[in-house]
């Protein structure tokens, strides 16, 4: 039997260990410079936050990435994406030992999202949480597990659930969702949802979403004003803390920050050496990060965008009332990365596929299979077919898990994604 341990405390420490490291490389004063500590400082925060409500027996929720974080900072509850749990679990170093208990019990098909919370819960390195909660996208791997993992543990779920077309009248019924929801957390946690608090969560949302649009905008830009790290890394901020003075702030600097490069056509890479602009249309490996930057440095393949990080909606206009946010959470819900790509139907994914190409001018696309994603590789070929007619890019389609590297490893994504970047490169120079 493996060393029982508190997962939440070792994410924090790798994380504290990561700003460490960033932190001791950099010169004392950074004369403009960015500051490549920032984002790192936020990911410390908030697993500090976390640790600190563990410790305190304060709430927290479990929320999958599709669930906007606003609302809960505003009850004090903290919101982990049981993504980021997955994710961490897998960056340093537990993915086998999850996975492994995991398939102990459940089939060894699904997605390690899933699989690797429900390892981390049996080896009891992690207790459950206050509630769960969970939109009804994007995948029945996930709609299947959860529920079922909350009645095996005992701590309440909630799916906020839409209907599968949006229109004005279903975002009225999401925001009645909402609604349901404030009661479960308020009797789940005894936070009594304060409006002023809301309000002022949503005017730090608000704020963030204003210069993630314009970043999107100044992204667009050649050579890519982002590293390839940046494109992943700040994904998951915004899966995680917006709602947060914190996060404000950081894009509120990254804002002037990358504009100020954009306007004087700097880029992370020189123009000669970014040779590939590449896009991940789906799920982009998180077991190593090395990937991304053995990519740029080897092929000059800079990711540009990945759909995960493809944040797409508007600030809230009115934060005057409750059944105003509620709805302008609707609206934000339903557009969240992957809940509105992969529900269905099917154009929804192909449309947003073929927007983060032409938007990012890409060179390359690449369809990060999970293997569990039924829905997605049953369409991966139509996909594929319909952006190579419609921009003339063949997809590369790599089946892969995203959290382990038993699937495929690291070695065998390199040696797929090299042939294609060869392949690619080779294309663009006889054009
Ligand atoms: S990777 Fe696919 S199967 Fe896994 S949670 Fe995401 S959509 Fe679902």
């Amino acid at each position: 039997m493996a060393e029982k341990i508190n997962l939440i405390k070792t994410i924090m420490d790798g994380m504290d260990y990561n700003l460490h490291e960033i932190e001791k490389q950099l010169p004392p004063d950074l004369g403009g410079m960015w500051d490549p500590s920032a984002m790192q400082r936020i990911f410390s925060g908030f697993w500090h936050k976390a640790y600190n409500a563990q410790q305190n027996g304060d709430p927290i929720a479990w929320v999958n990435f599709g669930i906007p974080t606003e609302l809960f900072y505003a009850m004090d509850i903290v919101p982990i994406p049981v993504d980021h749990i997955s994710a961490n679990a897998s960056v340093f170093g537990l993915t086998y030992k999850y996975n492994d208990l995991a398939k102990e019990k459940i089939a060894d098909y699904l997605c390690s999202n899933n699989t690797l919370l429900l390892g981390a819960l049996l080896a009891g390195d992690i207790d459950p949480p206050a509630i769960m909660v969970h939109p009804a996208n994007p995948c029945d791997s996930n709609l299947a597990t959860y529920p079922t993992y909350s009645k095996y543990f005992d701590y309440p779920y909630f799916m906020i659930d839409m209907p599968y077309i949006t229109t004005e009248k279903s975002l009225d019924y999401v925001a009645n969702e909402y609604k349901k929801l404030i009661v479960l957390l308020e009797e789940k946690t005894g936070r009594k949802l304060d409006l002023d608090k809301l309000r002022q969560t949503m005017e730090y949302s608000n704020k963030t979403h204003e210069n993630v649009l314009k970043l999107n905008k100044l992204r667009e830009a050649v050579p890519a004003p982002y590293s390839s790290w940046e494109v992943m890394g700040e994904c998951g901020l915004l899966l995680s803390c917006v709602g947060t003075p914190e996060l404000a702030e950081y894009f509120e600097k990254r804002h002037s920050h990358i504009k100020a490069m954009v306007d004087n056509g700097v880029g992370h890479m020189a123009p000669e050496q970014e040779k590939i602009r590449v896009v991940w249309i789906y799920g982009a490996p998180v077991f190593d990060y090395g990937i991304y930057d053995w990519s740029e440095k080897e092929h000059g393949a800079v990711l540009v965008s990945q759909m995960n990080n493809n944040f797409i909606n508007e600030p809230v206009e009115d934060i005057s009332n409750l059944d105003s946010i509620l709805r302008g959470l609707a609206q934000k819900l339903v557009l969240m990365p992957m809940t509105r790509e992969c529900g269905g139907p099917w154009e929804n994914y192909l449309d947003s596929s073929l927007d983060l190409i032409k938007r990012y001018k890409a060179d390359a696309a690449i369809f990060g299979g999970n293997h569990a994603c039924k829905s997605n590789w049953a369409i991966a070929k139509l996909v594929k077919d319909k952006i190579q007619e419609e921009v003339g890019i063949p997809v590369c389609n790599i089946e892969l898990d995203l959290f382990d590297d038993r699937v495929a490893s690291s070695d065998t994504i390199k040696a797929q994604m090299s042939q294609y970047f060869d392949l690619m490169l080779t294309r663009k120079e006889r054009r």
